[in-house]
């Protein structure tokens, strides 16, 4: 093929710009109209390369493609080979990790240190974890007796469900990406990825790969496009797609529902959160300010998972909030390479000037701006880079917007609690329902709060530790389904009962 990949330009001049294009079919391929959008570099502005707008062409061929793989050889394998064939995907994704880390760094920003470390690790380990469980995992069987005195045995087999569309954002590529292409994969379907326009690289990347481990052609398909009335509706629009899987915002949830809807198709859905952390007067104070820094600021806040809005127990509150702010004080701004670098730019000017009026926002409202607030000083050359500073506001009330709305930063509101009944009352007080992190040395309280917040994922003493085999998703309007283990497996297939008279 002829693309012009990150790695195969790793080596070309910083000047010279790449083309992102579609993956179908096992090939590389532009899009028949030839229009382009462009990719930039979040740290500098600078233009990284086109990337090829897919239309109604480019989603029909990737979807007939990824049918054609489920009716050909992909279709008739065995699980055995199968495994076989996405332990080689992790392996060779492993293989090419630097190949992998730049082309996530170029497009998000992030820190290699944090790169190297979660992404690009996760996204190999999706396609291991995945394969193991579908390998083990067993289906039921029930035998019963018939009227004629004979007998019946009934069992489950599991069966995939087809052709699934995987719509993804830009705060996690690979991660987020290889989470559900892994299993859906493992479970013996076929995919047509749109992965965020914000971040091509990856996905691209990882068609290189599914051609060199000898994936079937037509199996892993990408089509790059923007949202609405580009690649990410046509697709999820279309009718020959079995089923709809999509990491994203609550209102593109929403209107990807309604396209379901036509051909019922199912949905797995993890959306936006307004998560709460809490920190008793009894915590690990330390554990907690790290804990809470980690998930306030880590990835420039652009985490699912992050907290923006932190509750703490009113005798630790000004020592928590100063501990907070020193923390986010030394968080240093800079270039993903260097390793003094603790933060990151957000992803674009656009999320940059999101961010920037919800910082207005508090503080129209009426918010005590502990620290930050605005935009960080730069060096000249990275000036034009969507730099953001890490900002924690006191002394709003529950119905300011900030502390309504996610924001989708490196920011928090703190606000003190006397009590467990009230803190669960505030942490509830949301129509999100992600996660918490609680911090507290009483196991009874923490067990308690296991129960008493109404969330998908409560961490107690910890935050973003995860099981791959444990259900992730969320409650409310932040999410439908659960992923994870063989919670994925409910999604990815579908469960036949065969009945054999004897
Ligand atoms: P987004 O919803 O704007 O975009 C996500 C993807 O959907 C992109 O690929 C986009 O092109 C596509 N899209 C947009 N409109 C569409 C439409 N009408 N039809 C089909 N596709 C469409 O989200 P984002 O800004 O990329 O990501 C940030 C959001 O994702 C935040 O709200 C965050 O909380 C959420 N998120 C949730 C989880 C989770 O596990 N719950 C994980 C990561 C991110």
């Amino acid at each position: 093929n002829d693309l012009k990949s990150p790695s195969s330009a790793r080596s070309t001049p910083h000047t010279e710009t790449r083309e992102f294009r579609h993956f179908i079919d096992g090939a590389f391929v532009a899009s028949k109209s030839g229009r382009t959008f462009e990719n930039r570099n979040p740290v500098d502005g600078s233009l990284i390369g086109q990337v090829c707008e897919g239309g109604r062409a480019e989603v029909d061929a990737a979807v007939a493609a990824a049918r054609a793989a489920m009716d050909g050889p992909w279709g008739r394998m065995p699980v055995t080979q199968r495994v076989e064939l996405l332990y080689k995907v992790a392996d060779e994704i492993t293989r090419r990790f630097d190949d992998f880390l730049a082309a996530e760094v170029a497009d998000t920003g992030k820190p290699v240190s944090l790169a190297s470390h979660i992404d690009i690790p996760r996204g190999a380990a999706n396609f291991k974890v995945f394969a193991d469980v579908i390998k083990n995992v067993p289906t039921e069987t029930f035998e019963m007796a018939t009227p004629d005195g004979g007998s019946a045995l009934n069992y489950a087999v599991r069966v995939p469900r087809g052709v699934i569309a995987v719509v993804c954002p830009w705060n996690l590529p690979l991660l987020l990406m290889t989470w559900k292409v892994g299993p859906a994969l493992a479970c013996g379907n076929a995919v047509v990825v749109k992965p965020s326009e914000e971040t091509p690289a990856t996905a691209t990347l990882l068609g290189e790969v599914m051609n060199a481990v000898g994936i079937p052609k037509g199996v892993y398909n990408v089509v790059h496009g923007l949202g609405p009335d580009s690649a990410g509706e046509f697709l999820t629009s279309h009718r020959d797609v079995n089923a709809i899987t999509f990491t994203g915002e609550t209102r593109t949830g929403e209107a990807i529902m309604g396209a379901a809807s036509k051909g019922l198709r199912p949905v797995s859905f993890e959306l936006g959160g307004k998560n709460a952390g809490i920190v008793f007067a009894d915590a690990d104070f330390d554990a907690a300010v790290d804990g809470i820094a980690r998930a306030a600021f880590v990835n420039c806040g652009q985490v699912c998972l992050g907290t923006e809005r932190v509750y703490v127990e009113r005798p630790i509150f000004d020592r928590f909030v100063a501990a907070l702010k020193s923390r986010a004080e030394a968080m240093k701004p800079g270039l993903p390479q260097d390793k003094s670098t603790g933060i990151g730019p957000l992803i674009s000017q656009e999320h940059l000037a999101k961010v920037l009026s919800y910082y207005d926002k508090a503080r129209a409202e009426g918010a005590t701006i502990v620290t930050g607030g605005g935009v960080p000083q730069m060096p000249d050359e990275l000036r034009k880079g969507a730099w953001v500073q890490p900002t924690i506001w006191t002394g709003l009330p529950e119905t300011a917007t900030v502390v309504r709305e996610e924001i989708f930063g490196p920011c928090c509101h703190i606000a003190p609690f006397d009590s467990e009944d009230e803190v669960v009352h505030l942490a509830n007080d949301t129509p999100y329902g992600l996660c918490t992190t609680v911090w507290t040395t009483n196991l009874s309280r923490g067990l308690r709060m296991g129960t008493r917040i109404h969330v998908g994922l409560c961490w107690i003493n910890s935050w973003f530790l995860r099981d791959l085999r444990t259900p992730f998703g969320g409650s409310k309007q932040s999410g439908i389904g659960r992923e994870g283990g063989v919670h994925s497996l409910e999604f990815y297939t579908e469960l036949r009962n065969v009945c054999v008279k004897y």
